[in-house]
């Protein structure tokens, strides 16, 4: 087991800061977004969708008009790669 992977997936600029979680959803297909997810840094709740994939696949982009900070919400359960 090494560090070097999980490294070199969040290196693209932008992190994730819904990463803590109590795990993966498998039953979630990634399809439905949420309208107005809570803003990871103020906890804001006007948020709107900006992009429905971000970096990777399973994120998509978000933009908070509280804080005005863009943040990347994780589409649980379809990983792939
Ligand atoms: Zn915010």
């Amino acid at each position: 087991m090494t560090e070097h992977d999980a490294h070199a997936a969040g290196d693209a600029g932008a992190r994730s800061p819904a990463r803590a979680g109590s795990g993966p959803r498998p039953s979630e297909t990634g399809e439905t977004l949420p309208e107005r997810p809570a803003c990871p840094f103020c906890d804001g709740r006007d948020t709107e969708l900006i992009s429905p994939f971000g970096s990777v696949l399973s994120v998509a982009g978000y933009w908070c008009r509280d804080c005005h900070t863009g943040f990347e919400y994780v589409k649980w359960g379809d990983a792939r790669r």
